[in-house]
């Protein structure tokens, strides 16, 4: 059988999905609306700073992703060292269990909420805020990650389920979070204990195995999907006939170019909510920023939610002397004007003693639709409907947006990885992808 095979999508999951095609000897063709590969996964160069869309480095534990990813390119290994901004004071991440620098007053409020927290089953606890409060207590909660969830993921807590939340939120022992309040000597725990970026061409070039030999159609948005007839339209109005579909496009982008979708699929699709932000990356004059890989900022009066350096990930990323920061910013399109977001992030940035204004050599602003699924009560039912339509006609949806869910890239790579293994194994009309 010579199946037609198209690819929406050259991220990391439309990637992995052509790779391991080819790799059983069936080719596919990749269309791709960016002028080139990597999604989510890609970056730009600006001056000689290169900056990753986002922050981006490697944690997987997984061993195809690893085989993969670090034999395309030398890497680095980062030991994780996130701090917290929080009014003025460095905090060692996770807050929770390195309290050190706050008053004595603070200190022993948490404490005592430690020490009188109960024990909930996970399963009686309805949302977000309800499962801070339990774990944290409501000082801290209220104070720390339900702060940084309104900026983070612009939701209130409650309006949050917990599924999501996995090894992603650490849960100290009482101990834990009174040695945290002594000292500042404290073990690692952030849930990945070693981070990898490629020395050179930031993260994307853990990916180029993937991308080598594939088919890739660059500058290609496809604008229309017809599932009766197998046939997809391009932004120039060529057609495309296929056998089977494959696609890594956003679930609501995805159902706005399928033609013939019920008015239920629709409503559904538009349900489905994701953070969308601003990336304002800044090109520096001097080599003395924060030491950290990355940082949180909680306080509410500076809009920037996390900032990272990309020239800390790989000194491959910034002209010799120099330093790069990238700055998260999570809100609606519309709700700064350009000139006003850059100058309040960064003069906040600057009185909170991040860099200088006057070793700024270029800011970029860049905004990005589709960055955190947000997972809302209805995301389970929603997400069901529109993936069950695809589904039954057949058409394999991908990744992170085509799968609607939390995944890393490596998680996105093995969701591209299945629905080739599906194909191969002519399990194929079934397009659910299970983990
Ligand atoms: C803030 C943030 C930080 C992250 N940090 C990390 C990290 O540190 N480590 C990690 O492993 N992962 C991280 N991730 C996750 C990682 O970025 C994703 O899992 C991965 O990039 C998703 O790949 P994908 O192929 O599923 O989707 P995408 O990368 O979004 O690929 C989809 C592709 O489809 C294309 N497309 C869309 N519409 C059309 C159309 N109509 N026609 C043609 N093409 C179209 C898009 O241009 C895009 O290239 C992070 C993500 C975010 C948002």
């Amino acid at each position: 059988m010579n199946d037609k095979i198209i690819i929406l999508g050259a991220g990391i999951s439309g990637l992995a999905a052509g790779y391991y095609l080819k790799r059983s000897g069936k080719s596919s063709k990749i269309f791709e609306k960016n002028h080139s590969w990597g999604g989510l996964c890609d970056n730009f160069t600006i001056n000689n700073f290169r900056f990753d869309r986002f922050v981006h480095l490697s944690f997987t534990e997984d061993k195809a992703a690893n085989d993969l990813f670090l034999n395309a390119t030398p890497y680095i290994r980062h030991t994780p060292n996130p701090f917290n901004l929080y009014y003025g004071k460095w905090i060692k991440h996770p807050a929770q269990n390195n309290l050190y620098p706050l008053t004595e007053e603070e200190k022993v409020k948490i404490l005592n909420d430690i020490k009188n927290r109960k024990e909930i089953p996970v399963d009686k606890i309805n949302n977000y805020e309800e499962w801070l409060r339990t774990q944290y207590g409501d000082y801290f909660a209220e104070k720390f990650p339900m702060r940084y969830t309104k900026k983070y993921w612009q939701t209130e807590a409650r309006d949050l389920g917990v599924k999501w939340v996995g090894n992603r939120m650490y849960r100290p022992s009482y101990d834990e979070v009174a040695l945290g309040c002594r000292s500042t000597e404290t073990p690692l725990a952030y849930y990945a204990k070693e981070m990898r970026y490629p020395e050179k061409g930031g993260f994307k070039a853990f990916f180029t195995t993937l991308a080598k030999d594939l088919d890739i159609q660059n500058r290609s948005q496809i604008m229309e999907i017809d599932y009766s007839e197998k046939v997809i339209k391009d932004e120039y109005g060529n057609m495309y006939s296929y056998d089977i579909l494959i696609s890594s496009i956003p679930l609501p982008e995805l159902v706005k170019i399928t033609k013939d979708v019920s008015d239920e699929v629709r409503l559904a699709a538009k349900m489905l909510r994701c953070t969308s932000g601003y990336q304002l990356s800044i090109g520096l004059k001097t080599k003395s920023i924060p030491p950290y890989l990355w940082f949180y900022i909680y306080d509410e009066d500076i809009p920037v939610a996390r900032v990272y350096s990309p020239s800390l990930k790989s000194a491959d990323n910034a002209p010799d002397n120099c330093s790069s920061l990238q700055l998260e910013i999570y809100c609606n399109e519309n709700k700064y004007s350009k000139k006003d977001l850059i100058d309040k992030s960064l003069n906040k940035l600057v009185a909170a003693g991040v860099f200088k204004i006057e070793d700024i050599l270029l800011t970029d602003l860049r905004f990005e639709k589709y960055a955190n699924v947000i997972f809302n009560h209805d995301i389970y039912k929603n997400r069901k409907i529109v993936r069950d339509f695809y589904d039954n006609i057949g058409i394999y949806t991908i990744g992170r947006f085509g799968e609607w869910d939390y995944f890393w890239s490596d998680q996105s790579f093995l969701s591209g990885k299945l629905a080739a293994e599906l194909i191969l194994s002519e399990k194929g009309s079934n397009g659910v992808l299970n983990y």
